[in-house]
């Protein structure tokens, strides 16, 4: 099992330098591919620290090339670089630019390719399929180039897509990862764990970016990590923002408006509805649940004084309806 292991990391290894060759080498790649990330502003630095490739819009152009260098059919099937059907054999990714995803270590565990036309039936994002190598639940996007960055600024950002992530990493906040379209799992949060306690979440300004916000925190309050959410104006995601900003700027839209999770939750889920007395008991209830993921006591205390504070709402209601919630669970 180790051999067939280390035999589809040496096939995900020589399809990302061949998808990188090319992207950089060849004319069609040049015009189509390296336009694309041009356009969306990647500089050749940008492009070649996160590897960036390009798959021919051909059937089987890699498979071809892969299978004259001696790699296995069998390999190339088990990464899902290679669809193999009535005995024919086509390129997963043809027509589309490439982000290879790696592991903590640097290794390539497998793809995301986005597709570059305006194409509505095909999906904008297609990532390999689970195999030996990739776990999609285990990995974050951008974990190896950032690993450094994260444990020194003692703080990771959390994003949604491949682009939120090099967008970030090139305009000088290298301390990114994205969860890259799965919904968060305890697994993600795990690796970023090891490397820092303090997590800042970082959706895309839409309402599946709020829900997909509001599901993270718990799962990072659980695991005795500290977690701010700042959102993005309506219709920007941390890429466009990134793009259209200095990094100054950016540094300055995210200290001022990086919430801690209470604040978060009391703006998204009370806000609209201030003088509504219910809606206002369920967004206490909300919060109330959230602290009570947290494993540390004395950090729970400090919690409910805030949601005290913040909801005005006496702290031994509060610590009454935590003990509820923390009696219901054992
Ligand atoms: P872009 O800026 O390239 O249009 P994005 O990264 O902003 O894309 P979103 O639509 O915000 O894309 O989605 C966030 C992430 O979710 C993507 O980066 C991708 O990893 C994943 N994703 C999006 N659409 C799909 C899809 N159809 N299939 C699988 N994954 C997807
Ligand atoms: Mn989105
Ligand atoms: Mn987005
Ligand atoms: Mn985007």
């Amino acid at each position: 099992a180790q051999d067939k292991r280390e035999s589809l990391y040496l096939v995900s290894e020589f399809a990302s330098k061949y998808f990188q060759n090319i992207l950089l080498n060849t004319d069609q790649g040049k015009s189509i591919g390296l336009s694309y990330f041009k356009e969306r502003g990647f500089t050749d630095e940008t492009i070649k620290k996160f590897n960036l490739g390009y798959s021919l819009d051909q059937w089987s152009a890699f498979t071809d090339a892969a299978l004259k260098k001696g790699y296995k059919l069998e390999f190339l099937e088990a990464t899902g670089l290679t669809i193999v059907k009535e005995n024919k054999q086509f390129d997963r990714f043809k027509g589309r630019v490439l982000f290879p995803i790696q592991s903590m270590s640097g290794r390539v565990l497998g793809f995301g390719g986005r597709i570059l036309t305006n194409d509505k039936k095909a999906a904008k994002y297609l990532n390999s399929p689970e195999s030996d190598l990739y776990h999609k639940s285990k990995v974050l996007y951008g974990i190896y180039n950032a690993k450094q960055s994260i444990a020194k600024e003692d703080n990771c950002y959390l994003v949604e897509g491949y682009t939120d992530v090099i967008q970030f990493y090139q305009t000088g906040i290298k301390n990114v990862v994205s969860s890259s379209g799965t919904a968060l799992t305890s697994d993600q949060i795990r690796l970023i764990n090891r490397l820092t306690k303090n997590i800042t979440v970082l959706f895309d300004g839409d309402a599946a970016g709020m829900r997909a916000s509001l599901r993270g925190i718990d799962l990072i309050l659980e695991q005795g990590m500290n977690v701010k959410v700042c959102t993005f104006p309506e219709g920007e995601d941390p890429d466009s923002f990134a793009k259209s900003n200095t990094l100054e700027e950016l540094k300055q839209y995210l200290d001022d408006n990086a919430k801690d999770f209470i604040q978060f939750k009391a703006s998204v889920l009370y806000e609209s509805a201030k003088n509504d007395p219910i809606k206002k008991a369920e967004t206490v209830r909300d919060i109330v649940n959230s602290i009570a993921k947290i494993p540390d006591r004395i950090k729970t205390e400090i919690y409910i004084q805030e949601c005290a504070r913040i909801m005005d709402i006496s702290e031994e209601v509060l610590f009454t309806t935590l003990a509820q919630l923390t009696k219901k669970e054992e």
